[in-house]
């Protein structure tokens, strides 16, 4: 099934080091273009006495995006045998940052594009740095136009050899470095004769190797309880505890373990209107459900399953943040923090960096968070809390915070801190 193996990657580099040329390049050698566009490309090209570029064609979608014509079809994306493979844009880096922290688009994976004439620009630098606050930790390093210096081994190796001493400080480590030619197609969607030194894998299998994100309905059981129903049914007194399912699969029988309480219970009834008969529902579904015997669990907790990954209950946790407060956040201040249906206040403990989302340069140990800026800090919850990391699972780790009552910034946990915080 083409849609559970469905992939975002995001494309980042220097402006004319080659992105539009190689999503050109990636969606004409896929086939993937809508029917007539390369040769209507083609045409204008002819017709205006310029040379065809790839690149154009990407223009030639953006437009008719713009226009809404066919926005289904102008969307970015192109498939192998093995997926689809949808390329999120990046309009500008504030919007983007926002997007990716927030979670309106994540990309599993990313291409980073180096001229191999121009070498490494400081614009290389902030895009690495870019990737590394975004977590995205599937990289591919492209070294394009490849053309440009002869297909030179030599070349390609020194470029490699200073970045790689760059991303590793920042903690990244790229999974491949591929020597191509947008331009021409090398080692793009097929190995290039032109560079026999090179035997790794082309752009496209190098993508295809890459892990796809693992579908909600295959993640451990996480149904934050929204609310708790008490009803007189069969002669007692029932609750029913009732929530979304965010992942997992919950099934009449289960034993669970609801957190922060640390509290368990047997499924022993699912109450999903208007069919009352179910005996399992899945990620995706507002359920309810009762349990054998009575609970005392309310709104704020998370439901999982004993024996799958468990949460972790901490108190302070390392996380990344996009800031849209009017003010800065600061340490000191007390703000609210929305995860799930959990809501907790919470005081920002330390800034670890942050990075100005319009330049992407980056500030070690601020001493605020400013309007539009990414942050990698950590946060203290007044109280334990039940979270995910975000690679564990994706959807518990998300998180707003709110301000004066209004939603001042989002992000992602990244990892958790204390964890002898339990205290059950
Ligand atoms: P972007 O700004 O990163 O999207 O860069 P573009 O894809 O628009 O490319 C900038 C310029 O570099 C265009 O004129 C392309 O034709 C050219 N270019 C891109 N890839 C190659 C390549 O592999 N070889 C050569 N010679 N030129 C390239």
């Amino acid at each position: 099934n083409l849609q559970d193996q469905e992939m975002k990657i995001v494309i980042v580099g220097h402006v004319d080091h080659g992105k539009s040329t190689i999503i050109g390049r990636l969606m004409a050698d896929t086939d993937s273009l809508p029917q007539g566009k390369l040769e209507q490309v083609r045409e204008t090209c002819r017709r205006n006495s310029k040379p065809f570029e790839y690149a154009f064609l990407l223009d030639a979608l953006k437009e008719e995006q713009a226009q809404g014509i066919t926005i289904d079809v102008a969307r970015m994306f192109f498939k192998t045998k093995q997926r689809n493979y949808i390329i999120l844009d990046a309009p500008g880096h504030v919007e983007f940052l926002k997007n990716m922290v927030t979670g309106a688009a994540q990309a599993e994976a990313a291409l980073l594009v180096i001229d191999a004439k121009e070498g490494i620009q400081i614009n290389s630098l902030r895009h690495g740095n870019l990737l590394s606050m975004l977590g995205v930790k599937q990289v591919a390093i492209l070294i394009n136009k490849m053309d440009l210096v002869d297909y030179e081994e030599e070349i390609f190796k020194q470029i490699v050899d200073s970045y790689r001493i760059f991303l590793e400080k920042i903690g990244i480590e790229p999974i491949y470095y591929i020597p191509v030619s947008g331009r021409f197609g090398d080692n793009i969607a097929s190995s290039s004769g032109n560079m026999c030194w090179y035997s790794g894998p082309t752009v496209l299998e190098a993508l295809d190797q890459l892990k796809p994100k693992k579908q909600p309905i295959h993640a451990a059981l996480r149904m934050p309880v929204q609310d708790v129903y008490k009803f007189t049914g069969h002669g007692d007194q029932r609750r029913i505890i009732a929530g979304t399912i965010e992942s997992g699969i919950l099934r009449v029988g289960d034993e669970l373990i609801f957190y922060p309480s640390g509290r368990e219970g047997r499924v022993h009834s699912i109450e999903h209107f208007p069919t009352t008969e179910l005996t399992e529902v899945q990620a995706g579904y507002a359920t309810g459900f009762t349990l054998e015997e009575q609970a005392y669990v309310s709104r704020g907790e998370l439901v999982t399953k004993k024996g799958e990954t468990s949460p972790k209950v901490v108190l302070s946790f390392r996380a990344n943040l996009f800031w849209l407060g009017k003010n800065p956040m600061i340490p000191g201040k007390t703000y609210f923090l929305k995860l799930g249906t959990a809501k907790r206040r919470i005081k920002l403990e330390g800034i670890i960096r942050v990075m100005d989302a319009s330049t992407l340069d980056p500030n070690y140990h601020p001493e605020r968070i400013e309007i539009n800026n990414a942050a990698e800090c950590i946060l203290k919850c007044d109280k334990p809390i039940a979270i995910d990391s975000n690679y564990e699972m994706s959807l518990n780790s998300r998180f707003v915070i709110v301000d004066e009552y209004e939603i001042a910034g989002g992000g992602i946990i990244q990892e958790a801190i204390n964890e002898r915080q339990l205290y059950w």
